[in-house]
């Protein structure tokens, strides 16, 4: 550097030649061994010439830097402005002030997160944060045992008094890498078994003794396992499938019935029809032996008491054959009385089908049913200009009854339920089954208060007609939500809002009636 050079002797009194001050330099440079650098040469120049040794100001290294520099904050931007005024300026000072500022701003921020992280974690902050992580495992499903591992790990660390911010954080960074893995397996896992019950149902749709009967029920269930899976939704799949499981059992055991009823009758008829060739036979062999002897006798003395035999023994055959068209005759009547009844039976089933609106149960709409009713009930409103209210209700704790009282119980249970509810309601007023233990009533010409206030009525009139559980007395309450339709909202909206109020009496507790 130039401020290091040793000072050197010279005359100051009497200003040297231009050419001898250059020469002068070059000796300089050579004797102190200094690089040959425009720089270095200038400083020897000035102090041979007496000149002060003032260096260039380096604005283009300074633009450079400065435009090299990043601001990442607000006060760094300013700081950089007044970097570049000062290079400006040609200050050094501004420069050295703006750059120390620069700075300073970025040691702050670094300070202030510092502050951010503590070391250790509040006691009461790692016991819930733990009681979370253990709450929300189980919904990640346990196919990878890396989650359970790091789980595990961190447990411990956070049921410790004090659990070290930096090790919680690290877990937890390797706990959401994995969990991003394990939640999209659990939503593959959770399609694939979607797929395989549809499977199933479609399978049970094709092993089915016959296609129609059975199609109705199958479609609705096809028509159920479409996402978002709820709880509601799967609690609607098992009750239909349940429904296409007994409704199919009970069709194979009539089934099989008349299949038994028409073996016995085959077995019957072959018996007959050996009975009928053992007589020929026998008759055959009868006939014979009479020829035989005919044949040997001289005289028709002789031949008297043989002929009497063949007569005999034609009458039989004669009785034995007619006997025999008798029973067949009843055999053929009894194919067609049963084929008859074959018939019937499936035309029974038929009306339980696709085609049926109505649930066998309790004789209300079934789901089929009751979209048509909305429809044109819907339509009878905009038509009229009138109002629709519609009430959803599931009666209360109805798990409960069944597993007290047995499955029969619960059935006859929603019979009362349906009958109690008809037997309260205008006669234009629909009662559908819904679900399990879930109705609709549609509500023709009536205003939301005038709804919630037939819902509360039907509570009362169920506490006073007490259903009976063989001598038990049971008392049967429900929980409803009413909504009224809106013009611009479709049935299914309508639906929506009186459930969305039914689970708020529910929350609200149960035998109570809500506006949606
Ligand atoms: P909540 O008061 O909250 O409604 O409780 P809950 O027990 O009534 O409701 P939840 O939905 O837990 O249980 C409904 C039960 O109804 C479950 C199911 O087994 C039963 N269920 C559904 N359909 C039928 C049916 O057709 N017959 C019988 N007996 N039970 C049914
Ligand atoms: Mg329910
Ligand atoms: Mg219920």
């Amino acid at each position: 550097m130039i401020s290091h050079l040793k000072p050197i002797n010279v005359f100051m009194n009497e200003p040297k030649q231009p050419s001898e001050i250059a020469r002068e330099a070059l000796k300089f440079l050579a004797v102190r061994q200094l690089a040959p650098t425009p720089a270095n040469y200038q400083a020897c120049y000035n102090e041979i010439a007496g000149i002060p040794n003032q260096s260039a100001f380096p604005e283009a290294q300074l633009r450079e830097l400065s435009s090299a520099l990043q601001a990442r904050s607000e006060s760094q931007e300013v700081q950089l402005d007044k970097l570049s005024a000062a290079i400006s300026r040609r200050s050094w000072e501004g420069v050295r002030m703006a750059l120390v500022a620069f700075t300073a701003v970025d040691e702050g921020r670094a300070q202030d997160n510092k502050h951010v992280a503590p070391d250790v974690l509040p006691h009461d902050f790692s016991i819930k944060l733990a009681r979370f992580i253990e709450c929300a495992l189980p919904a990640l499903g346990d196919s990878d045992s890396r989650i359970a591992r790091l789980t595990n790990e961190l447990l411990q660390v956070l049921k410790r008094p004090l659990a070290p911010f930096e090790a919680v954080q690290g877990f937890l960074g390797g706990m959401a890498h994995q969990a991003v893995f394990a939640a999209e397996e659990q939503a593959e896992i959770k399609e694939s078994l979607l797929k395989l019950l549809q499977l199933i149902v479609e399978n049970i749709r094709d092993l089915s003794v016959d296609d129609s009967w059975l199609k109705g029920q199958v479609d609705g269930l096809l028509a159920s396992i479409t996402p978002p899976l709820t709880l509601r939704h799967l609690d609607e799949m098992e009750r239909r499938l349940r429904d296409v499981m007994e409704k199919q059992g009970r069709a194979k055991m009539l089934s099989v019935q008349a299949q038994e009823e028409m073996h016995k009758m085959l077995a019957e008829f072959v018996e007959q029809l050996g009975a009928m060739n053992r007589s020929s036979t026998e008759f055959e062999g009868r006939i014979e032996a009479s020829a035989r002897q005919i044949e040997s006798v001289a005289t028709v003395e002789d031949l008297k008491p043989l002929l009497n035999d063949v007569l005999v023994a034609t009458h039989a055959m004669a009785e034995e054959t007619a006997h025999s068209r008798e029973q067949l005759k009843s055999l053929q009547e009894k194919v067609v009385v049963t084929e008859a009844e074959l018939i019937h039976l499936h035309q029974e089933l038929d009306s339980a089908s696709a085609l049926a609106r109505h649930d066998p149960l309790t004789d209300a709409l079934n789901r089929k049913g009751l979209e048509e009713a909305l429809a044109r009930e819907i339509a009878s409103m905009q038509r009229k200009g009138t109002s629709l209210s519609i009430s959803l209700l599931d009666i209360d704790n109805f798990k409960k009854l069944n597993d007290s009282l047995g499955h029969e119980a619960g059935d006859r249970a929603l019979v009362h339920l349906a009958e109690v509810t008809r037997g309260n309601m205008r006669p234009s007023d629909t009662l559908a089954r819904y679900g399990g233990e879930e109705f609709v009533v549609l509500m023709p010409d009536t205003q939301l208060e005038q709804g919630i206030e037939a819902m509360a009525r039907l509570q009362r009139e169920l506490t006073k007609s007490i259903y009976m559980a063989g001598k038990e007395k049971i008392l049967i309450t429900f929980s409803a939500g009413v909504a009224q339709l809106t013009p611009d909202e479709t049935g299914a909206d309508a639906i929506r809002r009186a459930d969305q109020a039914m689970y708020l009496a529910k929350r609200a507790g149960k035998n109570r009636v809500m506006g949606g």
